[in-house]
């Protein structure tokens, strides 16, 4: 590395922001990372006597994020790196499921990482320079029952971040979508939001996948410290991805699905072009 550079990571307290953080400062990299308590602040900061600085931000406490970005490039330099993480799974059929709840999904994992985005770009744009990564999910590209609202938010994510890599290319500004398949991370443990069951018509689809889900929690495929590496190598790529699967699982999956989305193009190509002219 020729310069140490400056990543802000939101959500440093467990998971890919943890583990990513712990990479980065091992290899000389200045991280300011988000928490949302004094605890896991005071948790953060032991990680690097000098490199490690924390913040308490919610990423849904909009009105505070312009000022709190502001206050990170005065008082410790250009931001060089965000990595937008911070965010949970709301499991649910989406017909149990509340309009509430799905406001809170699309506030975390789609406001909170733009409003993070917008606070930052004017600083990155004057510099002509900058990489931000965003945490999608493959659930931005497949989809499962009973993670309506989860997937929704990362599709949205990442349609956000693919056409933003777009905008800012000729400010020498790279985006990348980063979508994990399933990790070792605390998501679909304590993080997660599970709406009650109410409607006996869905036990049969639902059940055995929440039952599953709960079931796998902690053991799932993918490991986090892995997932750090691979978004450093995109971190100092000079040509970085505008996205990136990590696992094997989402790797098939993705793959499964595009294979059918282009059987179902094919079979319904007449149609489609039937409504030119
Ligand atoms: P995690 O261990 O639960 O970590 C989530 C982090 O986000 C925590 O630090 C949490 O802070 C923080 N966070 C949640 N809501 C926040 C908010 N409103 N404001 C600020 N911080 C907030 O899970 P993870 O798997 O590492 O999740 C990181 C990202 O990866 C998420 O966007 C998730 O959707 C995505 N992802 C995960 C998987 C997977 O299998 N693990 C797969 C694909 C994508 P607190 O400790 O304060 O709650």
């Amino acid at each position: 590395m020729s310069e140490v550079k400056t990543l802000l990571i939101t959500g440093v307290s467990s998971g890919f922001g943890r583990a990513l953080a712990q990479l980065a400062l091992s290899r000389g990299y200045r991280v300011i990372g988000t928490v949302r308590s004094a605890a896991a602040k005071h948790d953060f900061v032991q990680l690097h006597a000098d490199n490690a600085c924390a913040l308490e931000l919610d990423v849904t406490d909009f009105t505070a994020l312009d000022a709190a970005i502001a206050g990170i490039e005065a008082s410790q330099g250009p931001i060089d790196v965000l990595v937008n993480n911070a965010g949970y799974g709301h499991e649910g059929i989406m017909e149990e499921s509340s309009l509430e709840e799905m406001r809170r999904q699309f506030d975390v994992n789609v406001f909170g990482a733009v409003a993070m985005t917008k606070a930052l770009l004017p600083f990155m744009r004057e510099r002509r320079r900058g990489h931000i990564l965003n945490i999608t999910s493959m659930g931005g590209f497949i989809t499962l029952p009973g993670i309506s609202y989860y997937c929704g938010s990362k599709f949205a994510l990442q349609g956000i971040s693919e056409t933003l890599s777009q905008e800012l290319a000729p400010f020498n500004i790279h985006v990348t979508a980063v979508m994990p398949g399933s990790f070792r991370t605390d998501w679909a443990g304590r993080s997660m939001v599970r709406s009650t069951r109410s409607i006996s018509d869905y036990d049969a689809l639902f059940d055995p996948i929440r039952q599953a889900r709960e079931a796998k929690s902690g053991r799932q495929l993918g490991d986090p410290a892995k997932a750090a590496c691979a978004m450093l190598d995109i971190i100092e790529s000079a040509s970085p991805p505008t996205q990136l699967l990590l696992g094997s699982d989402a790797l098939g999956l993705v793959r499964n699905k595009l294979a059918a989305m282009q059987a179902e193009i094919d079979r319904w190509e007449t149609l489609t072009r039937s409504t030119d002219g």
